[in-house]
């Protein structure tokens, strides 16, 4: 019989969290758990692997060691484009990266985070532009798309706003981007509505579903910056992954010091998937089969 015949789903077994920071990252003291510690962690829980994400420094490197500490889970990292890398999208970066020893353990860049300028706008500053003055991709947005095909990882959209992210899924459709994910899609405060969620599904997009998003608001968070934003329902979260559960995943982005500890909200956020009626076979494609696919694993 075939492993996922008898697996439960809301277990933690199985699952890869494909959102996970810890320090050492950025903000400082910011994170409950080094990265070793929490991986111990997850190994222990049974789970298949993780990917980390860093916000100032590639996390491949540190994957590519992690790995051989701790056989019996996968662990793979990335890099996100904001500043340490450039004032600008840099390429040669990416392709540095993925040529270097760890390479194999990139699986996806991500577009800027808090660099971007949806994050910097607020402040009064300019981001990393990805997009042209008229809306249409850089091309060195396009080149990115391209470069990431050609290596078969993901490119993510990190926090772009709901439309660049629409105008992203568009350009990596025509590019034959397969692996496209719009990050953090349902947390505020750049949750896409479904209509924008069906749209980018649509141009053939992953999206992408954190547990963070439910621990948002004021009586959710202990986070003086998180409790200003409005907090997304698993309601919410089911309905979308409903409309096309073998495009979208699930990932923590937990393991702030102040919230509940990862493998915890992720174990709540299965069990509320199920309670909020989406299939087991839904929720063993969100946690353990996209992801896979995604990382270039067999599923
Ligand atoms: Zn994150």
């Amino acid at each position: 019989m075939h492993p996922s015949n008898t697996q439960n789903e809301c277990s933690l077994h199985g699952i890869i969290d494909m959102h996970i920071h810890a320090s050492p990252d950025a903000p400082a003291h910011w994170w409950g758990t080094d990265k070793l510690s929490l991986l111990e962690q997850y190994r222990a829980e049974g789970c298949r692997g993780v990917l980390l994400i860093g916000n100032n420094w590639p996390t491949h490197n540190e994957a590519f060691l992690l790995s051989r500490l701790l056989p019996g889970i996968l662990v793979f990292g990335g890099m996100v484009l904001n500043f340490c890398q450039g004032q600008k999208l840099n390429l040669t970066a990416v392709e540095r990266c993925l040529s270097d020893d760890a390479g194999a353990y990139c699986r996806c860049i991500w577009l800027p985070t808090m660099d971007a300028d949806f994050d910097l706008h607020k402040k009064g500053k300019t981001g990393i532009p990805v997009l042209d003055g008229t809306g249409k991709p850089l091309s060195s947005t396009l080149d990115l798309m391209a470069l990431c095909r050609d290596a078969g990882i993901m490119l993510a959209t990190g926090h772009s706003g709901p439309e660049v992210s629409l105008a992203l899924a568009r350009a990596a459709k025509s590019t034959h981007l397969e692996k496209f994910v719009v990050t953090q899609s349902m947390l505020s405060p750049r949750a896409l509505t479904i209509e924008q969620a069906k749209r980018c599904l649509d141009e053939g997009a992953f999206l992408e579903h954190v547990v963070l998003a439910l621990f948002k608001g004021e009586e959710h968070s202990l986070i003086p910056a998180h409790r200003l934003h409005a907090r997304t329902t698993v309601e919410n979260m089911a309905r979308c992954m409903e409309l096309a559960p073998e495009r979208q995943f699930i990932g923590s982005d937990m393991n702030q010091a102040l919230n509940p500890h990862p493998l915890t909200a992720l174990h709540l956020f299965l069990h509320g998937l199920k309670d909020a009626g989406l299939s087991r076979d839904s929720i063993l494609a969100v946690s353990r089969r996209v992801p896979a696919r995604l990382l270039g694993l067999e599923s």
